[in-house]
């Protein structure tokens, strides 16, 4: 049983770092063909030269997911460019974490608006190109704070809380469709993300960990590499988590 995605062209939002460059390299090694989405220019570029290193072609576009018209703006050209969209990851995310009866109106709107909004404008984007494809997949990244909570991240539990509801929703609209919409919940892994836990608060939260470590960004790439190939063709709605153990 292999995985090949040659032929297949794939969005990733905020693919340039971290979990979404290792899936958008993932997915590159597995065959496809990578539209980018972020909005750090020189970091875009960078994985897009790592992207065509391999032998696929690539697309950088500068976009806040948040924009709906930004979004439908770098949708449209990456499909243009690329010549079709079988494939999207909803991976961009922020945090903003602050304890509940000290989060400012901001804090609330950014996470919601990039985290659940911006998912919402890509998918509704690119959803006509996906159901022209033979086998569409929406794969949403989530996290597990949006299954258990958090304190302190009473923004991003609702906004991960509700992508899951939103994965469910758009499983069942596009099932008739072909195309497979689920959601991966992450839990603890290593990245810029995570960088800001200092070592007090890491040696707690490792404690949680069943698997007494946190994740790579690789082992997210890996359980995305099987929701958007053929092996998973009659899995939709799902929500994976890859925690090790942390959440089950
Ligand atoms: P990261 O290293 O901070 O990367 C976030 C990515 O999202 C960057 O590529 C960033 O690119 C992009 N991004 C942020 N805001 C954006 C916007 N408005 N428009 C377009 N792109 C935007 O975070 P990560 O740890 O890899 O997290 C990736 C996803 O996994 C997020 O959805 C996060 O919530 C989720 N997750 C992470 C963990 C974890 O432990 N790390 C756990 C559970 C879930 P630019 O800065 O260039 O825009």
């Amino acid at each position: 049983m292999n995985i090949d995605l040659t032929g297949r062209t794939a969005i990733v939002t905020g693919g340039a770092r971290g979990i979404g460059r290792a899936i958008t390299l993932g997915l590159a090694e597995l065959g496809a063909d990578i539209g980018v989405i972020a909005r750090n220019e020189e970091a875009g570029h960078a994985v897009v030269d790592q992207v065509r290193a391999l032998g696929r072609r690539a697309e950088f576009r500068r976009c806040d997911v948040a924009d709906a018209d930004e979004a439908k703006t770098a949708v449209d050209e990456l499909r243009t460019a690329l010549g079709g969209v079988s494939i999207v990851v909803n991976n961009a995310g922020i945090t903003r974490d602050g304890l509940l009866l000290r989060m400012k109106d901001d804090d609330w709107t950014s996470v919601v608006d990039v985290n659940l909004r911006g998912a919402f404008n890509v998918t509704r984007a690119a959803c006509k190109y996906i159901m022209k494809s033979q086998n569409g997949r929406i794969i949403n990244i989530t996290s597990v704070v949006g299954l258990i909570g958090n304190p302190g991240q009473a923004n991003y539990a609702a906004s991960k809380g509700g992508l899951v509801g939103f994965t469910k929703a758009v499983a069942k609209e596009l099932a008739p469709r072909g195309v497979t919409v689920n959601a991966v919940a992450p839990g603890y892994i290593e990245t810029d993300m995570t960088a800001a836990i200092d070592d007090k608060a890491r040696e707690n939260l490792t404690k949680a960990i069943p698997a007494g470590r946190y994740g790579q960004p690789e082992d997210v790439a890996n359980a995305v590499a099987f929701l958007a190939s053929d092996l998973a063709s009659y899995i939709t709605g799902h929500v994976l988590t890859v925690s090790g153990g942390m959440a089950m």
